[in-house]
């Protein structure tokens, strides 16, 4: 196609069609890159003449012109660059201008694109019509008019570039709707994270909180109600506070609500609440109102542990405080029982000493008489011997035989007496001289039995009293000579043994034993197995051991049976 450029009516050139150049020149094209304010306009034809004509009447605009001399070139191009319009030639050779239209139709980013067919004059109706179907948004004919071809590709310049405005517009528009969409997110992030680090705070609590509201029913609570309560989460939302209270404490606790609420400022007090298991924990209660939400805000901490210890304590108290009364009446009776025992103790005191005085008066006064007797009797036997029949001197006999049994009987009882009440003073004796001493005192006894005394010597020292031992070793010793059968001669040994700080001294005999059923009983006064001529006695020298080693702190006991000798042992502590 060729274009002349004919003078316009204002005096511009024309743009004629003139024949096709056998040699195109170059196209020249600016990049769209290279001017950012600027639009590309695509310039469309086989001749180069039309397209430097063209050119010459669009520069004016100050648009990147790019030029294409054929319709491939242009799809090229469009591949590369969006463009505000497209100056495209009708007939061209290969691929016109409506093929090259209708493939820049087919393509996304091209569809809207407007394009402006350049064609003669002549181009008939249908030519047009088909032009339009295309998507062509105008036609220009040749000649071209300058002013009508600027007007018309200034058009679209000005629309892609108000487009473009408006596309950077929104563009910072949604810029900033999204900055502010991602600042607000981040907020509401970030709140909600706050949330869910306070809510941590509410789930893990050991404390039992909870919000509910001023209708008594709870609108939120943490797991700790379930773990001290018992009851499930839905058994507590359906559960009316005051239920929850244990019946005895309800009414004071409603009192106490209905006091935070009139206060409208926190309360803090006790209750106890009811498990699930039928039995109740100790609360301890924080409750915050706040009116405008009509909301109670609830912190209960179970202090069971610590009010059951207060009652253990409470409990404990009241029982020491019994005992000390029960003590106290104890101490009283025992005060009375030591005065009512020190009253004896004093009466006590005066009857022994009564009984010394009488004791003093039996030895004296008693045993006169009986002495008296004893030596008439003698005098009767030996000086009246040849006066006196046989039953005379049988009688005289046992006038004195009776009256020395009478004054040894007098002798061993007030013997007997006084350990009742004398107290033993104690101290480290020698038992091998004691012994002699027993020995020498019972010689004439001894003689006459014929008995042998054996003592193992050396024999410790032990702490007693020297007379009162005396009188026990002279009793055993006198026993185990006198209660043996008719022609044995009586052996006696006494030997000891150590037994921790004690020392056990052995009397023993070769006598007619005596059976165990009465080992206990001859300790007693007056009790006697053996009597009568054979074994002459009171019955009173075990008593009289028994006692007095029992006062000196001492132990007693025999070893016996009928025909095999008896062991008497005494315990006594050592001196050494
Ligand atoms: P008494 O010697 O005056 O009879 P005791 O009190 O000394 O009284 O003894 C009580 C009784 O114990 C004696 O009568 C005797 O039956 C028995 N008895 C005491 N010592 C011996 C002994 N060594 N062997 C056998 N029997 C004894």
């Amino acid at each position: 196609m060729k274009v002349n450029l004919e003078p316009t009516m204002n005096g511009k050139p024309r743009l004629r069609k003139a024949p096709a150049s056998p040699v195109a020149p170059p196209v020249t094209q600016t990049p769209a890159a290279a001017s950012p304010h600027r639009v590309n306009i695509l310039m469309v034809d086989d001749t180069p003449e039309n397209l430097i004509a063209l050119e010459a009447v669009i520069a004016v605009l100050e648009q990147n012109i790019i030029q294409a001399r054929s319709g491939e070139e242009a799809l090229r191009l469009l591949l590369k660059h969006d463009f505000a319009v497209i100056l495209l030639d009708v007939n061209m050779p290969g691929m016109n201008g409506f093929e090259t239209a209708s493939l820049i139709r087919q393509r996304k980013n091209s569809e809207h694109t407007p394009i402006i067919f350049v064609t003669a004059i002549s181009t008939t109706e249908t030519h047009m019509y088909k032009g339009y179907s295309l998507g062509a948004v105008d036609y220009i004919f040749t000649p071209v008019m300058p002013d009508v071809l600027r007007t018309k590709v200034g058009v679209f310049v000005e629309l892609l570039k108000k487009t473009e405005e408006m596309k950077q517009q929104s563009e910072q528009l949604r810029l900033i709707e999204e900055k502010e969409h991602r600042r607000m997110l981040g907020e509401a992030t970030e709140r909600l994270e706050l949330q869910t680090k306070r809510n941590r705070f509410f789930t893990l609590s050991i404390d039992m909180l909870a919000i509910a509201g001023f209708g008594g029913f709870f609108k939120q609570l943490n797991p700790t109600w379930q773990k001290v309560l018992g009851f499930s989460e839905e058994e507590l939302y359906r559960t009316h506070l005051l239920d929850l209270v244990h019946t005895d404490d309800r009414e004071s606790f409603q009192k106490q609500l209905l006091g935070v609420r009139a206060a409208n400022a926190p309360g803090y007090f006790e209750s106890r609440c009811n498990c699930r298991d039928g039995g109740y924990r100790w609360l301890d209660w924080t409750v915050a109102p706040f009116q405008e939400e009509e909301l109670l805000y609830l912190f209960a901490r179970d202090v069971t542990g610590r009010k059951r210890a207060e009652q253990e304590i409470k409990q404990l108290n009241e029982d020491l405080h019994q005992r000390a009364l029960l003590l106290q009446t104890a101490n009283s009776e025992l005060q009375a029982e030591i005065q009512t025992r020190q009253r004896a103790e004093e009466a006590l005191q005066e009857s022994n000493a009564a009984l010394e005085a009488f004791s003093y008066s039996v030895s004296h006064d008693l045993r006169a008489p009986l002495r008296a007797m004893q030596g008439f009797g003698k005098v009767l036997l030996e000086d009246y011997q040849t006066v006196l029949d046989e039953p005379g001197r049988e009688y005289a006999m046992r006038i004195v035989s009776a009256s020395t049994r009478m004054d040894q009987l007098i002798q061993d009882l007030l013997i007997f007496g006084r350990l009742g009440h004398t107290k033993l003073e104690t101290k480290p004796i020698e038992l091998d001289d004691l012994l002699r001493e027993v020995l020498d005192s019972i010689a004439e006894e001894l003689h006459e039995r014929n008995a042998k005394v054996t003592v193992n010597t050396p024999l410790p020292m032990v702490m007693a009293n020297k007379v009162t031992l005396g009188q026990v070793l002279m009793n055993l010793i006198s026993n185990g000579c006198k209660f043996v059968a008719s022609g044995v001669i009586p052996k006696v040994l006494v030997r000891h043994e150590l037994i921790g700080d004690r020392v056990k001294l052995w009397i023993e005999d070769n006598g007619i034993g005596i059976p165990a059923e009465h080992h206990a009983r001859i300790f007693g006064v007056f009790e006697r197995l053996h009597g009568g001529d054979d074994y002459p006695g009171t019955g009173i020298g075990l008593a009289i051991v028994k006692k007095g080693i029992e006062r000196m702190g001492g132990e007693v006991g025999v070893q016996s049976e009928p025909g095999n000798g008896s062991r008497f042992w005494i315990l006594l502590p050592n001196a050494a």
